[in-house]
C-alpha cells in the first residue's frame, strides 16, 4: 500500500523593498477582495476569483496568477471570521502561490509579480533544508511567504509496509525509553527548561508590574527554539530506528501521564512545575510528523498504570514510588528497569498487527492489563492514529504541523 505524505519546510530570507512591496500589494488585494465580496454577497472561492480576475490584473498591474491566490485567501478569511462573528480582514502581510506559478532555481525563489518584474528571493538554508531541496523524489507544492520566512510544501509517496514488530515509547522526565531497548537522554532538555524558567522567574521578580514586558518575555522564542531542536533530534532517532527495524510506534495518550504528577504524590512543588513545563506533547507531535513522512505507523494507547504493572505477570503494584528506579514484582519476582517495564506495557497495548510476534514469550498484547482483579481504572480501547492516514482536505497551510497523507489506489 502507498500513501502520499506532506511536510512543510521553512527558509529564512532577507526582506527587501521588493518583497515588502509584494506582500503589501497582496494584502491590499486580499482586503479589497473581501470588501467587494461582502458588498456584493459573493460566496465561494471560484466566485471570488471570477469577480476580481480581470479587474485586479488591471488595477494592481499583477500577473494572472494573483487573482486565483488572492481569491483563495480572501474566501478562507471570510469563512473563518463568519464562524467567529468577526469583521473579516487580512492583518498580517503574507502571500501564497501555487506550485505551477513559481520557480526555484537552486536557492533562488522566483515569483511572478508585475510584467517583466519577477521578484527574486535568495533563501537561507541549513543542512536539513538543503537535503530536502536536492531530493529529486520530492514533489514541490505551494509556497507561502511571510515577512520573515518562506515556507514550501513538499510531498512524496511512501510505501506502507506491514511492521515486523512494535516499539513502545515511554516518556520520562530525563529519558525516553523504547521497548526495543533503545534509550535517549533528555538531560539537556531538563537543563534548558530549568535555566529558562529560573531566568524567567527572576525577571518576574524584578519587573512585577510591567505586563507588556512580561508578555514579550513569555513570547521570547530563543529558549523554546533550543528545546525544540533537541526534541527534533530525538524524535528523528526514534523514527529512524523504527523505520530501519520495520516497527510501528506505540505512544501513550498523554492525559494520564500528566495527571500522575498531581499534588499530593511524592513529588515536590518544584518538580511538579518542571513536569508541567515538560514538552511531552511537542515531542510526540514531532514523532508523529516524522513517522508519517517515513511511512511508519503510530498509535496511541491508554497510559493508565503502565509504570505500575508487571510486564511479566500483569500484577499491579500501587505502592510503587516514583523514586524506585527498578521494577521488582511483588508477585512473580521479575526485576527490570522501571522505564523499560513501562515501555513493554505500552508496546503490548498496541493493536497494529505485525508480521511476527512482537516479543518472544509475550502472552498477548493486553495480558498485562486485562484480567487483573486489582484494576479499577477502565482501560480505554487502543486506537490507531487514523488521522495520519486520512486523505488531506488540501495541502498543509503555512506553519501547520498537521500530517496529511492520502491513500492511493494500488
Ligand atoms: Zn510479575
Amino acid at each position: 500500500m502507498q500513501a502520499r505524505v506532506y511536510r512543510t519546510v521553512r527558509f529564512r530570507y532577507v526582506p527587501t523593498s521588493a518583497t515588502r512591496d509584494l506582500l503589501t500589494t497582496f494584502k491590499d488585494m486580499v482586503n479589497e477582495a473581501i470588501r467587494i465580496g461582502i458588498e456584493e454577497g459573493i460566496r465561494g472561492r471560484l466566485r471570488f476569483r471570477d469577480r476580481i480576475y480581470k479587474e485586479f490584473q488591471i488595477r494592481y498591474g499583477v500577473l494572472s496568477a494573483y487573482p486565483y491566490s488572492v481569491a483563495e485567501i480572501a474566501w478562507s478569511i471570510v469563512k473563518k471570521n463568519r464562524k467567529w462573528g468577526r469583521k473579516p480582514i487580512a492583518k498580517r502581510r503574507m502571500m501564497k502561490m501555487d506550485s505551477q506559478n513559481y520557480r526555484l532555481n537552486g536557492r533562488i525563489l522566483s515569483l511572478p509579480f508585475k510584467k517583466q518584474m519577477p521578484v527574486l528571493i535568495p533563501l537561507d538554508y541549513g543542512e536539513y533544508q538543503r537535503s530536502i531541496l536536492v531530493d529529486t523524489s520530492l514533489k514541490r507544492g505551494s509556497v507561502t511567504i511571510t515577512e520573515r520566512e518562506v515556507i514550501i510544501a513538499f510531498s512524496k509517496i511512501v510505501q506502507l509496509g506491514q511492521p515486523n514488530s512494535r516499539t513502545g515509547v515511554d516518556l520520562n522526565e530525563k529519558s525516553v525509553v523504547c521497548s526495543d531497548g533503545s534509550k535517549y537522554d533528555l538531560s539537556e532538555v531538563v537543563r534548558l527548561q530549568t535555566e529558562y524558567a529560573s531566568r524567567r522567574s527572576e525577571f518576574d521578580k524584578r519587573n512585577p508590574l510591567d505586563q507588556r514586558l512580561r508578555r514579550k518575555f513569555a513570547q521570547s522564542r530563543r529558549g523554546r527554539e533550543r528545546v525544540r531542536q533537541v526534541l527534533h533530534r530525538i524524535a528523528k532517532q526514534i523514527v529512524d530506528t523504527a523505520s530501519a527495524k520495520s516497527q510501528s510506534i506505540v505512544l501513550e495518550r498523554l492525559k494520564g501521564l500528566q495527571e500522575s504528577h498531581h499534588r499530593g504524590n511524592d513529588e515536590g512543588r518544584r518538580k511538579r512545575g518542571r513536569l508541567a513545563r515538560w514538552p511531552y506533547r511537542t515531542l510526540q507531535s514531532f514523532i508523529v510528523y516524522k513517522a508519517a513522512w517515513e511511512g511508519v505507523s503510530v498509535e496511541f494507547v491508554s497510559a493508565a498504570w503502565t509504570s505500575k504493572t508487571c510486564h511479566s505477570c500483569g500484577r499491579i503494584n500501587r505502592n510503587l514510588k516514583l523514586t524506585e528506579r527498578e521494577w521488582r514484582c511483588p508477585k512473580c519476582g521479575a526485576i527490570l528497569d522501571r522505564d523499560m517495564n513501562a515501555a513493554i506495557n505500552i508496546e503490548r497495548r498496541g493493536t497494529i498487527e505485525c508480521l511476527g510476534e512482537a516479543r518472544p514469550g509475550a502472552q498477548g498484547k493486553d495480558e498485562a492489563v486485562k484480567g487483573n482483579e486489582h484494576m479499577t481504572t477502565p482501560i480505554l480501547q487502543a486506537e490507531t492514529l487514523k488521522s495520519s492516514l486520512r486523505p488531506p482536505l488540501n495541502e498543509p497551510s503555512s506553519g501547520s504541523l498537521g500530517i496529511q497523507s492520502q491513500w492511493l489506489q494500488n
